[in-house]
């Protein structure tokens, strides 16, 4: 199974319908078995619907915003 690390560095691609048909899947195995991933892609789906229903001037409430800094952070880091 793919690590954790993998699987969110894959979410948004997922999201964008990006994953070839293999990453896809192991990407969706992992969810169904790890919690942790699953609420990542609840936050990137809730995160991207909402920048596309406002646009780049969107104004996140400081919470959602330290989450997403420490995203991209963390998906920084794997680079
Ligand atoms: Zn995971």
């Amino acid at each position: 199974m793919i690590s954790c690390k993998d699987a969110v560095a894959r979410l948004w691609e997922y999201l964008d319908r990006n994953l070839g048909r293999v990453e896809e899947r192991e990407l969706e195995e992992h969810l169904g078995l790890c919690r942790h991933c699953c609420g990542e892609l609840e936050f990137a789906q809730q995160l991207r619907t909402r920048l596309r229903q406002e646009g780049p001037a969107v104004t996140l409430p400081p919470e959602t915003r330290h989450k997403l800094e420490a995203f991209v952070r963390s998906l920084g880091e794997q680079r």
